[in-house]
C-alpha cells in the first residue's frame, strides 16, 4: 500500500497514540508510588516519553507535497517501527504490572491492555501489516496470563479474550476494506478502472520529487485516440464506452511493469514510468513503449456487432533532474501530442526545445494577429495559373502578413493559428472581401480571368454563417458573370467533418455559380468515395508530388495515376509548385490541365500581377 493517502492517515494517528500513552503512563507512576516507590514507573514513563518524542518528530517530518517516493517509504518504515515499539512497550508494561497484587494492580494492567488493543484496532485499521501484529502482541499475553492463573473463571476469561481478539481483528479488517474501497473509488476512473486524473497529478508530483532527489530520468506518454468522437457520434456512447474499456486494457498490457496508467478524461490517457540514469536510455524506452502502444491500439476491436479500428497519437515528454513542475510537464506532453496529430496522427512525437520555441512563437503570432486586421497588415498576393497553351487564365489569391514586430509571417504559420483561435472567421471575411474587390477592379480594367481561386480554411467553411457571409459579399461586390470565375479551394480536412453539411454548403454556393477545387490533393486521407460525393470541379495536385517527380518511377506513377483518376471523375487538374521545365513537360505529357508555380511566376502583388499579365499579351488574346 504505497499511497500518500494512507500514510497521511497513519500520521494522524500518531498524536492519538502519544496522548494515550502519556496519560495512562502518569496513572502508572501514581500507582507505582502507592505500591512502594514510583521509581520503576518513572523509568517506564521516560521510555514512553522518548518514544513519544520520536513519534512527534515523525509526525512533523511528513509532507506529502514535497517528499519523494523514497523518502516517504523510509518515513513509512520508521512509522511502522514506531507503532511496533509503542505497542510492544504496552505489552511489556502489562507483563510487569500484571504480577503485582497491591491495589489490584493486575486489574488495572488487564484493563489498560484491553483498552490498548481496542485503540490499536481502530487506529491502525488503515494497514493490515500494523493492526494484525499489534492486536496479537497485546492480546496473546493476556490470554496466556488468564490460562496461567489456573482458576475456572480465568479459563472462561481466556476464552472471552480469544473471542475479543477475533472481534478486534474482524472489526479492523472491515474498516480496512471499507477504507480501501473508498480510496479506490476516489483514485480510480469508474469507466476504465485506471487511475483517475486527480490521483495521477498527485503521483506525478511525488515522482518528480523523487527523480529530482535521485538525479534520474523518467517519461510520460500522453495518448489521445484519433477521431474517437466519430465513434461516439455515429455508434453511440455505449459503444464508445466499451471501446474505451478495451483501450484501457491494451494500454495496461503494453505498458512496462511499474508504470502508472491513468485516464485523464475523454479519450486521453497517460502512461508514466521509467527510472534511468541516462536520458538516452529513458527516451529509448519511452519510444519503444509508445511504439508498442500504437501497435496494440491499432489491432481491430470487436464491440458487440461492430468491428472497430482506431489509432492514437502520442505525445512523449521526458523529465529529468531539475524539473519540478508537474503541470508544465503534462503541458509539454500535450504539445508533443498535438504535434503528432499535426504530423498525420497514428504516431508519437517527443517534446523538444524546438517545438517549445515554436509554441512560444505561435503565442506571439496569436497576440499580434488580433491587431493585424484592424491595422491593415494582411494583404493578398496573386499567383498566375497557366493553361496548357501557356496562357495566363487564372490566379490564386494568397494571404500575406507583414507584422511590424514579427516581419513577414507565412500563411502556413498564421492560418492554422487563426483557425485555432477562431479569428479565421474575420480573417476569412477580410480575405474574401479583398479578393472580390480585386476581381471586380480587374474586371472593370478589362483584365478578364477564367478562374479566380480563393483558399477557404476548414474552420471557416464549416462555420454556420459561412454561406450567408459569401452570399452577402457576392451581392455587394460581384456581378453574376464574375461569380462564375470564382473557385473556392478547400482541403481534404473538410471531409473529416460532417460530410453531409459540407455537401449542403457546397451546393448552396454552387447555385451562385461558385466552383470548388480540392487543394493539396493526396496529402490528406479522404477516401475516393468521399471525393466522388463532393460536388468538385477541380483537383490540385499537391506540390509534394510535383517535387517528387525527380525521384523515382514510383512517384511519377503516382502523379500519372492522380491525373488519370481526375480525368475519370471529370475534374479539371491544376499542378501546384511547378518549378522546372522537366516537371512541366512531364505534367503536360500526362494531360494535366493547368500549371501554377515558380516556373511561370511567383505570387505577385496586385499591381505586379497587372504588369505581368500585360507582358503576356498572348494571354489576353486568348481570353
Ligand atoms: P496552397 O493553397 O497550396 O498555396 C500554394 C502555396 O505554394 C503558396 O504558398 C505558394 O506561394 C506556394 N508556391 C506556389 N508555387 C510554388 C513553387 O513553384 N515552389 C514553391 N516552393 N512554392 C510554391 P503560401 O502562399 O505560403 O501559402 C501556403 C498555404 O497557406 C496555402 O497553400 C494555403 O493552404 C494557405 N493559405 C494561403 N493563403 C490563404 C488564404 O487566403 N486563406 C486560407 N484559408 N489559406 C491560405
Ligand atoms: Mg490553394
Ligand atoms: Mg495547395
Amino acid at each position: 500500500m504505497h499511497d500518500t493517502h494512507f500514510h497521511e492517515f497513519l500520521r494522524r494517528q500518531i498524536p492519538v497514540m502519544v496522548g494515550l500513552s502519556l496519560g495512562p503512563g502518569l496513572a502508572y507512576i501514581f500507582l507505582g508510588w502507592l505500591h512502594d516507590s514510583a521509581v520503576p514507573a518513572v523509568g517506564w514513563y521516560l521510555v514512553m516519553l522518548a518514544t513519544s518524542v520520536w513519534g512527534i518528530r515523525l509526525y512533523r517530518s511528513f509532507d506529502a507535497a514535497t517528499m519523494s517516493e523514497t523518502r516517504r517509504e523510509q518515513w513509512y518504515a520508521q512509522c511502522t517501527w514506531l507503532v511496533y515499539v509503542f505497542f510492544a512497550l504496552w505489552a511489556l508494561i502489562f507483563l510487569i504490572y500484571v504480577r503485582l497484587d497491591t491495589y489490584k494492580f493486575h486489574y488495572i494492567a488487564i484493563f489498560t491492555e484491553i483498552g490498548a488493543s481496542v485503540v490499536a484496532s481502530s487506529l491502525l485499521a488503515s494497514d493490515k501489516r500494523l493492526f494484525r501484529p499489534t492486536i496479537l502482541v497485546l492480546m496473546i499475553p493476556l490470554i496466556v496470563y488468564f490460562m496461567l492463573v489456573g482458576a475456572w473463571y480465568a479459563y472462561v476469561l481466556a476464552v472471552f479474550s480469544t473471542i475479543l481478539t477475533w472481534v478486534l481483528l474482524y472489526a479492523a479488517r472491515s474498516t480496512n476494506s471499507l477504507l480501501m474501497q473508498t480510496r479506490h473509488q476516489a483514485t480510480h476512473d469508474a469507466l476504465s478502472g485506471l487511475y483517475n486524473r486527480q490521483y495521477f497529478i498527485e503521483h506525478l508530483q511525488r515522482r518528480m520529487n523523487s527523480l529530482n532527489e535521485s538525479g534520474e530520468h523518467g517519461y510520460l506518454l500522453l495518448v489521445d485516440l484519433d477521431h474517437f468522437k466519430t465513434v461516439n457520434d455515429t455508434l453511440g456512447h455505449d459503444v464508445g464506452d466499451r471501446l474505451l474499456q478495451s483501450v484501457a486494457e491494451r494500454l495496461l498490457g503494453s505498458a512496462p511493469d511499474r508504470c502508472i496508467v491513468a485516464r485523464l478524461g475523454g479519450d486521453e490517457f497517460i502512461v508514466t514510468g521509467g527510472r534511468f540514469a541516462q536520458r538516452d536510455a529513458c527516451e529509448a524506452e519511452a519510444l519503444e513503449t509508445a511504439r508498442r502502444t500504437l501497435v496494440a491500439l491499432k489491432t481491430p476491436y470487436t464491440v458487440g456487432a461492430h468491428q472497430l479500428h482506431i489509432s492514437a497519437s502520442i505525445g512523449v515528454s521526458l523529465l529529468g533532474p531539475g524539473d519540478s513542475n508537474a503541470t508544465r510537464f503534462i503541458k509539454e506532453a500535450d504539445i508533443a501530442m498535438y504535434e503528432a496529430k499535426a504530423r498525420g496522427r497514428d504516431g508519437a512525437f517527443v517534446f523538444d526545445e524546438e517545438i517549445a520555441r515554436r509554441v512560444e512563437g505561435n503565442l506571439d503570432i496569436e497576440r499580434m494577429l488580433h491587431f493585424a486586421l484592424p491595422h491593415g497588415e494582411i494583404t493578398l498576393h496573386y499567383q498566375p495559373q497557366v493553361d496548357r497553351a501557356g496562357r495566363i487564365i487564372g490566379a490564386e489569391a494568397l494571404a500575406r502578413w507583414t507584422s511590424p514586430a514579427l516581419g513577414a509571417v507565412p500563411p502556413s504559420r498564421f492560418v492554422p493559428i487563426a483557425e485555432q483561435t477562431g479569428l479565421i472567421i474575420q480573417l476569412g471575411q477580410h480575405i474574401l472581401e479583398t479578393a472580390f474587390r480585386t476581381l471586380d477592379d480587374w474586371h472593370r480594367a478589362g483584365l478578364a480571368l477564367k478562374q479566380f481561386s480563393v483558399n477557404i480554411s476548414m474552420r471557416q467553411f464549416t462555420h454556420p454563417g459561412f454561406a450567408a457571409q459569401v452570399e452577402e459579399l457576392v451581392r455587394r461586390h460581384l456581378d453574376p458573370v464574375l461569380v462564375r470565375t470564382l473557385m473556392f479551394e478547400i482541403t481534404e480536412t473538410v471531409v473529416a467533418e460532417d460530410i453531409e453539411g459540407v455537401i449542403r454548403t457546397m451546393q448552396r454556393l454552387k447555385t451562385l455559380g461558385i466552383r470548388f477545387s480540392m487543394d493539396d490533393f493526396g496529402t490528406g486521407y479522404s477516401s475516393l468515395s468521399h471525393l466522388n460525393r463532393l460536388p468538385l470541379d477541380e483537383l490540385k495536385v499537391d506540390r509534394a508530388f510535383v517535387l517528387a517527380l525527380g525521384n523515382d518511377d514510383g512517384d511519377r506513377a503516382m502523379v500519372a495515376t492522380i491525373l488519370n483518376m481526375a480525368k475519370l471523375l471529370g475534374l479539371n487538374t491544376v499542378a501546384e509548385g511547378v518549378e522546372t521545365a522537366a516537371q512541366h513537360a512531364f505534367l503536360m505529357r500526362h494531360g494535366c490541365g493547368m500549371f501554377q508555380g515558380y516556373f511561370h511566376a511567383k505570387p505577385l502583388t496586385k499591381t505586379a500581377f497587372e504588369l505581368f499579365i500585360q507582358d503576356h499579351a498572348t494571354a489576353r488574346d486568348a481570353i
